[in-house]
């Protein structure tokens, strides 16, 4: 199936003409090369890439089509958002991305808004897969759109997950005034028996590496295994940060790091001809640096 959504057109343009970010290339990923079968296929909120150590599940968390208000890159000049036709907002997701190991790990990256639309559950089922059988969660950072769907209500939506987060990223909302740590603070706690706080660099469980990749929050960390690199929420607006990674969404706690963050990883990715995956990228929420 062909959709010709806004995101389609807009991947269509500018990943032919923009991405020659930090000397590389960039392509989307076509829809045909990410489908497994024909059931997987139907959806246009979950796609399955098929990689040498894993099988790499989108889930598009968002039943709405969601577009980044254009007035959320205050540094992003009228001229370059009008000349990508991007005055009406910038295509994007809310993503979570399901990562199953040819050794048999059911690895969850992220879990969306939790919001009564959210989409995560069913795409796991789509997928096969029950929230029980979801044995290692993996969490970029503690912003709502992340960590929303590991609660419903005062219950654990993922009983039998081991649940992986920085170190960094823990102290720091911890330290947080009351009312913005809420979330983060009752969301531990109802994992706590079952958290791990890594360093950036560690091996993880289903041999993924932790890196930092701080800015957007205090421990914003992006995940690699293999030739994959899921890189949370590096860029909110694609169409205007790969080739412009000095443009911050007004989302980045600390616009400078976050900017050198950007530029680093987009860099390591090129270089390293790496499959990013992005919890905000457009859909299907993956791009292939070459
Ligand atoms: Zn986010």
């Amino acid at each position: 199936m062909k959709r010709h959504t806004q995101s389609t057109l807009w991947a269509a343009v500018a990943f032919a003409t923009l991405l020659s970010a930090c000397g590389g290339k960039a392509t989307k990923i076509p829809q045909h090369e990410t489908e497994k079968d024909s059931a997987l296929a139907e959806s246009p909120y979950l796609k399955t890439l098929n990689m040498a150590e894993a099988d790499v599940i989108w889930i598009q968390d968002n039943a709405e089509e969601k577009l980044m208000p254009r007035n959320l890159f205050a540094d992003a000049s009228d001229s370059l958002v009008n000349s990508l036709s991007l005055q009406n907002g910038i295509p994007s997701t809310v993503s979570t991305f399901l990562v199953r190991t040819k050794d048999g790990h059911n690895m969850l990256f992220d879990t969306g808004l939790g919001n009564a639309d959210s989409r995560l559950l069913n795409g796991l089922k789509t997928a096969g897969v029950t929230p029980s059988e979801i044995t290692i969660l993996y969490l970029t950072h503690f912003h709502g759109d992340h960590i929303g769907g590991m609660m419903k209500g005062d219950s654990v939506v993922f009983p039998n997950a081991e649940v992986y987060a920085s170190k960094t990223e823990y102290d720091a909302w911890m330290n947080m005034p009351d009312e913005q740590k809420s979330l983060a603070v009752k969301t531990m706690e109802a994992y706590k028996d079952r958290l791990h706080l890594f360093e950036f660099g560690d091996t993880l469980p289903g041999n993924v590496v932790a890196l930092n990749a701080i800015g957007h929050t205090p421990g914003h960390t992006i995940f690699q295994t293999g030739k994959l690199l899921i890189v949370g929420d590096l860029m909110h607006g694609a169409a205007l940060q790969m080739e412009h990674p000095e443009i911050c969404a007004s989302f980045d706690m600390d616009k400078e790091t976050a900017i050198a963050t950007r530029k680093r990883i987009l860099k390591y990715a090129s270089d390293n001809a790496l499959t990013m995956a992005g919890m905000h990228f457009p859909a299907p929420a993956f791009i292939k640096m070459e």
